[in-house]
């Protein structure tokens, strides 16, 4: 689904992506480890749109989207979750769910004058979406709680439910489970497993927590000093001298 092609990013004279190359299957939970300053943050952030490269291309079911802004790529199905900025946390779960598609009949300004009725439908179908949302991610309970008052691990189910709102075909998760307690953490494990399966998305997750990696992701992707350096199972990639290398060297 997307493929990268000798992508750098450099800031300043630093390049912290490297001529990386790599593939994510569609179907796959691809996962990115490496050490800390490896370039994976980066990376994701290219791919997304969100920084443009110093060079090289990427590719979504073989269209050149180097470069494209987050909107474009929301509407190609390609999202990456964010946190839920301050100024939404006062806002209920469901509210937050439902601010996720963009191009609703409200946002013109002319639809005030005569397209009360169609905002109100879209209103309505959007909360019967979010509620569902909600009950996919097993958190109904939670949807009239303000989404800043909620535990770290269901703030980052939330996050994930953000994206069932819109039809992705791609999400990319950096670190899902940095803070989370055990439970949530199976609990995050089992959704994104359940996205994949029944929903058919692929992921991109970077994470450190070894487990959760090994536990999802097919296959897992080592990056050391901007490029990739290994892919393969988590058990062929702990074996990989070089990895172990590039781990022990910082
Ligand atoms: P990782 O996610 O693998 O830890 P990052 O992509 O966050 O790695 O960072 C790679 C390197 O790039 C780091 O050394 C970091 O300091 C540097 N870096 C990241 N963003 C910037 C930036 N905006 N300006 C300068 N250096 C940056």
């Amino acid at each position: 689904m997307i493929r990268v092609e000798n992508l750098h990013r450099h800031f300043g004279g630093f390049r912290a992506v490297d001529g990386a190359s790599l593939e994510i299957a569609t179907g796959s939970i691809t996962g990115l480890v490496g050490p800390n300053g490896a370039g994976k943050t980066t990376l994701f952030n290219v791919i997304a749109g969100a920084l443009p490269p110093t060079s090289g291309r990427v590719f979504m079911d073989g269209e050149d989207i180097t470069g494209l802004p987050p909107h474009a790529l929301f509407h190609k199905g390609l999202l990456r979750t964010f946190q839920i900025a301050h100024e939404f946390s006062s806002m209920s779960c469901r509210e937050n769910l439902m601010m996720v598609p963009g191009g609703q009949s409200g946002e013109q300004l002319w639809n005030t004058w005569f397209g009360r009725k169609r905002i109100a439908e879209e209103e309505r179908a959007l909360r019967a979406k979010a509620d569902e949302v909600l009950e996919f991610l097993t958190i109904s309970h939670l949807a009239d709680h303000p989404a800043g008052a909620v535990s770290g691990g269901q703030k980052k189910l939330l996050e994930l439910g953000r994206t069932m709102m819109v039809d992705a075909k791609i999400v990319f998760l950096d670190e899902v489970g940095a803070g989370v307690n055990r439970t949530l953490l199976n609990t995050i494990a089992d959704t994104i497993q359940r996205l994949n399966r029944e929903r058919g998305y692929t992921f991109c997750v970077i994470e450190h927590d070894m487990d959760f990696i090994g536990r999802i992701c097919d296959p897992v992707i080592v990056m050391a000093e901007g490029k990739k350096l290994a892919e393969g199972t988590l058990d062929e990639i702990k074996a990989n001298e070089q990895v172990i290398e590039a781990y022990l060297g910082t």
